[in-house]
């Protein structure tokens, strides 16, 4: 047996760093990576306790916010389903403009609530005063919605979803920004969101397994009153274990290292102000290329994501063959997702992507479009 034997085959071809451009799970810079290896602490343990206080303000820093940020060891989704347990009483508007929003939707009724859609057309965006006139027309007491829509690259206003919000009685704003926070403007506090989460494997750029999540006072209130809030997913749990600088449960340790790893490092480039404006460059090099190209974004423009760009392929160009020829020369991207799957490709320039990268990648895709 050779010493390779027992390593898997999907293992063996590393990449190099910088070429994987999926629209999550991102690429995860090495040294994040290596920090991965370090041996187990207990999670009792008063090594934990240091990381979680430690990582603390820095998560604040990130996301904006003066609140206590839930780390939570599950995938963003997870975070959807804390949001409607925890913060719908018995309905919400949901805003449906691609699949994430969907699912958004649909865990409102897996929960036992009523879910009230608001549907645009692929690409769009649901605008403000769309959600006035849905708000004025129909009670709720909750929104969902998704700031950056992954599957179409559409960005939403969600600043203005808050004031919108805040005309109406006890109406909580539940956002999904899982494309959005650490990529591009998410003020978590100023914009007044009473629950706003992300998934590690986004614009953080590490691994998949890790959320974030920021109640505010109100959503916390609201969590107080509802007595199906579950157990794993229990806002007032996560709340109690993080003031403490405590895990809720056994959390998934070694990516706690390497979010102390990436914290530092974002600290390093600048902040989070310097990482939104180098995502904000990326968003602009994939605009000026396109326009040079002739290629149109799928949004119209003003609603494009910061962090990934969704191209709609010329007639007769199919996403398996222009994501089949960037493979072979080393580069990953994503096709289109659901009914855009063949139509459109998208392009995840979030986390530690540079715009050097994409100066790279960018007439490799326009080669695979001639
Ligand atoms: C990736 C993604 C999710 C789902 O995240 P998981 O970590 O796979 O649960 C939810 N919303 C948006 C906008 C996403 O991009």
């Amino acid at each position: 047996m050779t010493s390779t034997a027992s390593v898997p085959t999907h293992a063996v071809a590393v990449p190099t760093f910088g070429k994987f451009f999926l629209p999550g799970p991102t690429d995860v810079h090495p040294e994040v990576l290596e920090a991965m290896i370090r041996p187990m602490i207990g999670h009792r343990s008063s090594a934990m306790e240091k990381l979680l206080q430690t990582v603390a303000p820095k998560l604040g820093a990130v996301c904006r916010t003066a609140r206590p940020v839930f780390v939570g060891t599950n995938s963003a989704t997870g975070f959807m389903e804390m949001a409607v347990r925890n913060g719908v009483r018995r309905r919400a508007l949901s805003l449906v403009n691609g699949a994430f929003s969907e699912r958004f939707a649909g865990i409102v009724g897996a929960c036992g609530k009523e879910c009230i859609r608001l549907d645009v057309p692929l690409g769009a965006a649901v605008e403000p005063d769309m959600l006035r006139d849905a708000l004025k027309r129909t009670p709720v007491d909750a929104v969902t919605c998704v700031h950056s829509e992954t599957s179409t690259g559409v960005l939403q206003d969600v600043a203005g979803y808050s004031e919108v919000v805040q005309e109406f009685d006890d109406v909580l704003l539940l956002v999904d920004c899982v494309t959005s926070m650490v990529g591009s403007p998410v003020e978590t506090d100023a914009w007044k969101l009473d629950f706003a989460f992300t998934g590690s494997q986004k614009a953080l750029a590490l691994p998949p397994g890790l959320a974030l999540g920021v109640a505010s006072e109100r959503m916390v209130s609201r969590a107080k009153t509802l007595e199906e809030r579950g157990a794993y997913f229990d806002l007032i749990s996560f709340l109690t274990a993080t003031t403490k600088f405590q895990p809720t449960n056994t959390p998934a340790v070694s990516l706690l290292y390497a979010l102390e790893v990436q914290l530092a490092r974002i600290e390093r480039e600048g902040g989070i102000e310097a990482r939104w404006k180098r995502h904000d460059a990326m968003r602009r090099r994939v605009e000026a290329w396109s326009a040079e190209h002739g290629v149109k974004f799928l949004p119209r423009e003003g609603r494009h994501s910061w962090t990934v760009s969704c191209l709609r392929l010329p007639e007769g160009k199919h996403s398996k063959d222009v994501v089949g020829a960037l493979k072979q020369q080393g580069w990953t991207i994503g096709a289109g997702y659901g009914a855009l799957k063949d139509s459109t490709i998208r392009i995840g320039h979030m986390g530690d992507h540079t715009v050097a990268a994409l100066d790279e990648l960018l007439p490799l895709i326009g080669r695979a479009l001639e």
